[in-house]
């Protein structure tokens, strides 16, 4: 039987006792759990990888103005302002976050690596990272299989969804998913991967989930281009070895019991944190009428 990915302890001993790489037993348990061979597994990675790839295209060429009229082309504006905080790097990883995360919000097609909420943060940091690193697409779908394999350990012991966990849950495992990656793509050691893990639960912890007017929008969209560049401070800090102290199964713990102890206003209910304020309830009240006003007379009666 594949590894049970019940713990990051047991993944690490695993690899260890059977000197395989970190994304091995996570294919092996996708072969085991979907009946599938090896080879249909890279297959459907390599199309999970280009559907990241067009939405960041997308998002970057084509109209990104929401419905609501929350979401206004802000992929596009970052990509193209002259001014850059940090590096031309870091403006086009905030760019592609948020460009792929629109496509999401403007009803396009995304991969929900966990969730559609947080569809950004990996298209966002995989494709600067081959860009900056020069690395093969295959290095990049063994980083998506370890952070498939990270996502299940979560799921198992805390939660992927913002209406269980809150946000933290969220763009917190995407962030996650996306730190390992890194470090693992890198040459990171099992060790430096899981660390970088455990440091980007910790800066995303009690993150709330608080969609205004209920639509994955605001705050999701800038929350996906923040988790991804909390993700690369925290590879950067794994492989300088700079320890998160915490044991990466604990902060997962945190993860779990903070979401238990949050109220369910924080858990996508859309009744708190920025979907309560005077702002959002305006929005959200505006929201309503138009979409009461575009439904057939026969809805309405
Ligand atoms: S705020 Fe809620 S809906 Fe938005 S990305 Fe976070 S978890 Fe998802």
């Amino acid at each position: 039987m594949s590894l049970l990915f019940d713990n990051f302890s047991s993944w690490k001993s695993y690899c260890e006792q059977n000197a395989v790489p970190l994304f091995q037993p996570v294919i092996a348990y996708e072969s085991e759990q979907k009946g599938s061979n090896e080879e249909d597994i890279w297959t459907g990675l390599g199309n999970a990888y280009a559907v990241m790839k067009e939405a960041v295209h997308t998002g970057l060429t084509e109209d990104m103005n929401s419905r609501s009229g929350m979401v206004e082309n802000g992929g596009k504006k970052v990509y193209n302002h002259h001014q850059t905080v940090l590096s031309n790097d870091f403006q086009k990883l905030v760019a592609r976050a948020l460009a792929a995360k629109e496509v999401n919000s403007c009803m396009g097609r995304v991969v929900a690596a966990p969730t559609a909420g947080a569809s950004g943060i990996l298209p966002g940091t995989m494709v600067t990272l081959q860009e900056i690193h020069n690395l093969t697409d295959r290095k990049i779908l063994e980083c998506l299989l370890i952070g498939a394999g990270i996502a299940l350990i979560i799921e198992k012991n805390a939660s992927l969804a913002g209406a269980v966990g809150g946000c933290q849950a969220e763009t917190g495992s995407a962030a996650a998913m996306a730190a390992g990656g890194i470090v693992y793509a890198l040459g990171g050691s099992i060790d430096q991967v899981f660390n970088a893990i455990g440091i980007t639960i910790q800066c995303m912890l009690g993150l709330v989930c608080d969609p205004v007017a209920g639509l994955v929008e605001v705050p999701c969209v800038v929350r996906n281009a923040s988790a991804a560049a909390i993700a690369y401070a925290s590879a950067q800090m794994a492989l300088a070895d700079v320890s998160g102290v915490i044991p990466v199964d604990e902060c997962v713990m945190a993860l779990g019991e903070v979401g238990q102890s949050m109220e369910d206003r924080y858990k996508e209910t859309a009744q708190g944190g920025l979907a309560a304020t005077p702002t959002g309830r305006r929005i959200a009240k505006k929201v309503l009428i138009n979409d009461i006003d575009i439904l057939p007379d026969s809805a309405t009666e």
